[in-house]
Order: C-alpha cells, then sequence, then structure tokens
C-alpha cells in the first residue's frame, strides 16, 4: 500500500484516457494530472485506492523531452486544455496508441487497419463555439472566464487559446457595454442579477459572427447601445440574439431566442454545403477537422448512385447531407426534435430532395425500418461517448447493409461495440483516428465495418 502525503520517486510511462500521467509506485499506478511521459518526479500521494492511487507533482527531477512551456496561464486550473505541455506531435502519438490500445489490444481487430491519425494544421484557435460565464472579478469589475475543472467557479479570462480568434472584439465590446451600463452579471447562488453566459459562435468558411447574451431576464436595459456598441466594434458581427434563462439550472441556454439585430443565425460552409446555424442548433466545433471527418466517412461508405444511406444519430443531418448527391435515397434519424427541424431546413437550403429525417430513438428506428423491409446499402452511425444498444447493433446487422461507417467519439465503447458487430459477421475493414479537439484527451475515430463472411 502507498501511503497518503508520502512522498516518491517515480517515472511517467503511460497517459490515462483523460491524459493523466501515470507512473507504478511498488507496482501500483499513480495518476498524476499535468505529467508527461518521459517526467522524472517525486510524486506526493493524495489519495489512495486497493489498485491505484492519486498524487501530485511535488518536484521535477527531469522533465521529459515531449515537454514544452504551457503558453497559458490558467493551463491546469481552468477545465479547458489536458495537453498544453506537451509538443502538439506528443499528443499525436499519445492519440493514436489510445485507439491502437482500444481496438487492437481490447476490441480484437488487427492493428494493422489503423491507419495513421489525422492531425489538425492549427491545434490552436479552432473551436467556433465558446459560452462564457459572466461574474465579477476579484476588483469588482464586471469580466467572463471559464469554469475550473469539475466546478463553478469561473476563472477569469477573455483569450483563450483554444478559440477564434474572432471573439476577442466582441468579447471587449460586450464587457463595456455592461460596465457603461451597469448591468450586473447573474449569481448561481442567490439566482439574482441579469447577465448568465456570453455566447459566441464563429462561422470560419464565411466570417458571419453570432452573439448571443444568455440572461436572466426577457429584457435588458439597453439593449440599443449593447447593439450599437457591437456593430461599432465587430466588424464579423452578423446577428445579436438575446436568449432568456430564468431557470436555477446548470443547463446554459433557455428556449426562448429574441434577435436584436441581423437574421437570427449565421451560416457556415462545411463539404460544400450550407448549414444555419442559429443559437440552440447543433453545429460541429471544429470545422476543418469536421471536414477531413466526413471526407473519409464519405471514402469509406463508398456510395453509388442507385443506393439508400441510412445516417444514424444524424444531429442535423451534416454527414447524410454531405454524401446525399451520391446516393439514390438518405434516412437521418435523430432523438432531438430541434436538430430534425434543422436536419430538414438544411436540405431545403442545400437543395436536396432525395432526404428525409425521422426524429426517433436510433434503436426504435432501425427496427422500424427493417419491419418495412427497407433497404439500407450503407450505414452511418455516429452515437454520443455511451455508444450503440445492442439492440440497435442487431437490428443493423439484420437489415445487412454491404457497409457501415461508424463514428466514434470514444474508443472504448468504439471497442466493445465493434467486437458485438464482429460477433454478428461484421469485421473492421479500416479505421482512421481524426483528432478533432486538439489539446484536449478526447479523440474520434472513423471505422469502416463490412462482411466478412
Ligand atoms: N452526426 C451528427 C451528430 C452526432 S452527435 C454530426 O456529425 O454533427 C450524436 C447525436 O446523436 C446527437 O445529435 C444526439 O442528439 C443524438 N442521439 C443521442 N441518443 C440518440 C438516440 N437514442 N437515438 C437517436 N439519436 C440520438
Amino acid at each position: 500500500m502507498l501511503k497518503k502525503n508520502e512522498i516518491y520517486t517515480a517515472e511517467i510511462i503511460d497517459y490515462t484516457t483523460e491524459g493523466s500521467g501515470v507512473c507504478k509506485i511498488n507496482d501500483i499506478a499513480v495518476f498524476v494530472p499535468s505529467a508527461a511521459v518521459g517526467d522524472k518526479i517525486s510524486v506526493k500521494i493524495l489519495k489512495t485506492t486497493k489498485s491505484y492511487a492519486y498524487g501530485k507533482i511535488e518536484e521535477m527531477i527531469e522533465p521529459s523531452p515531449d515537454r514544452i512551456v504551457p503558453d497559458c496561464e490558467v493551463f491546469g486550473k481552468c477545465g479547458g486544455c489536458t495537453f498544453r505541455h506537451i509538443g502538439y506531435d506528443s499528443e499525436l502519438r499519445f492519440k493514436q496508441k489510445r485507439v491502437y490500445d482500444s481496438l487492437a489490444r481490447i476490441g480484437g481487430i488487427d492493428g494493422s487497419v489503423i491507419g495513421r491519425i489525422v492531425g489538425a494544421d492549427e491545434s490552436d484557435s479552432y473551436r467556433n463555439k465558446a459560452q462564457l460565464p459572466i461574474t465579477y472579478d476579484k476588483n469588482g469589475k464586471i469580466c467572463v472566464g471559464f469554469f475550473a475543472p469539475r466546478s463553478h467557479r469561473v476563472i477569469p479570462l477573455d483569450e483563450c487559446n483554444l478559440q477564434s480568434k474572432a471573439f476577442s472584439k466582441a468579447i471587449n465590446a460586450f464587457l463595456s457595454w455592461a460596465e457603461n451600463e451597469h448591468i450586473k452579471p447573474y449569481d448561481e447562488a442567490t439566482h439574482t442579477g441579469i447577465l448568465r453566459h456570453l455566447y459566441l459562435r464563429y462561422a470560419s468558411k464565411t466570417g458571419e459572427l453570432m452573439v448571443c447574451i444568455v440572461a436572466n431576464a426577457k429584457e435588458l436595459r439597453h439593449e440599443k447601445q449593447l447593439v450599437q456598441t457591437l456593430v461599432d466594434n465587430v466588424p464579423d458581427l452578423k446577428t445579436v440574439v438575446l436568449n432568456t434563462n430564468t431557470e436555477k439550472t446548470n443547463v446554459i441556454t433557455g428556449k426562448l431566442c429574441r434577435t436584436l439585430y441581423g437574421s437570427g443565425y449565421i451560416t457556415d460552409v462545411l463539404c460544400g454545403l450550407k448549414f444555419r446555424i442559429s443559437p440552440l442548433s447543433f453545429y460541429q466545433v471544429n470545422r476543418d477537422q469536421a471536414e477531413r471527418l466526413y471526407t473519409i466517412a464519405a471514402e469509406f461508405a463508398d456510395l453509388k448512385p442507385h443506393e439508400t444511406l441510412l445516417d444514424l444519430y444524424c444531429g442535423t443531418g451534416t454527414i447524410g447531407l454531405s454524401m446525399s448527391h451520391k446516393v439514390k435515397h438518405l434516412i437521418g434519424v435523430e432523438i432531438i426534435p430541434q436538430a430534425i427541424e434543422d436536419a430538414k431546413k438544411n436540405a431545403a437550403l442545400n437543395g436536396i430532395s432525395n432526404a428525409e429525417f425521422i426524429c426517433s430513438d436510433a434503436s426504435a428506428a432501425a427496427a422500424d425500418l427493417k419491419k418495412r423491409s427497407i433497404k439500407a446499402d450503407c450505414i452511418v452511425l455516429d452515437p454520443p461517448r455511451k455508444g450503440c444498444d445492442t439492440s440497435l447493433i442487431d437490428t443493423v446487422t439484420q437489415i445487412s447493409p454491404k457497409r457501415i461507417v461508424y463514428v466514434s467519439c470514444d474508443p472504448a465503447t468504439l471497442a466493445r461495440d465493434i467486437k458485438r458487430f464482429a460477433e454478428l459477421g461484421y469485421s473492421v475493414k479500416k479505421a482512421i483516428p481524426v483528432d478533432m479537439f486538439p489539446r484536449t484527451a478526447h479523440v474520434e475515430t472513423v471505422v469502416l465495418m463490412s462482411r466478412s463472411i
């Protein structure tokens, strides 16, 4: 057993799936946040269990060659980045290994089908969406910031390396308005005050910016001045929206949106298609990498003009719509009604008439399609982190598509699901990891499966 508060010397040999460093002390795995593989450190033990322990770096004895100096003053304090202390190449190595470990070692697939990870050209400034809590800083000045990990303590910060550079002017203009007009930030503890979140979205291909203020009110005092300040100072500004959230909740946005300026939405271009982005609709946060991900998915899908494509967990329809010109018929399925509405609007916006969208649980919709003997030649699956239900996997294999393209945001649930697919006769032909979220521990994987027999 390791002792709490005791200090040991160790070398970091691996990362956890969350990106913490791992070292072995007396054969017990110790997890050390913000440590890098290759670091020789002294570790202070903070918490022990029977089989593992948590520690923190007490002293750096010899830093890893992978290390770089973090270029952010709140790295380690803010919940955003996991890997600002190692180079991007080292991060990509970790992500490649994580996918390999899950799919080959746990999932049992032949490791040679796993391609090289598609890294991002830009490992910073890629986030086209920011939801910044509004509060007072320690000098009593209104500010925006980020939540500390697993907490609601706001760390004041108006520049973040991950977020689009286009946001800075909007943040400054908004804060100067709030300061001048004495509009109070919302206080979670007392449920008083007005300004909850500054919510920004940027369409990087078209250069359109949305400012959405999430308020504990249906109206703001000095709304006109707010719009004027933004118009005067933010050249990319396309629209300003007030979102009302008067609930005591952790959920950021409320249901009600009122447009204060412009059309209430921005439009971006992805895979040559236009997508309308309103405050409540889903859009990939890293546009450029999403385009690469969808391009790989399309290559894997290898669609033919007479075929039917089924896009399960379709969100606002982006993956299916980006491939719709290659097939006779597209069916998209998604559980959130608003997303289905957006998917239909996106189809119309792009003059796509061979697409149909169903608002339903994916398993239920797949079972229904099977009952109606609807054939799908290719099925795209893009489930949330928890992966696919076994009933969905069973039904998908009974529909018997020629190809299944599985887009996964969690290598562990992907490994579990491909095992089930293998038992039912589908094997992995290719897998490519894609880094959609540089500097965080998340990694996406696109997998092609087809009948092994
Ligand atoms: N393919 C889309 C969205 C993927 S995110 C894109 O690339 O943009 C996963 C989607 O699955 C979310 O939109 C979520 O609302 C949806 N979802 C979650 N559970 C579901 C279920 N049981 N049935 C259908 N859709 C579901």
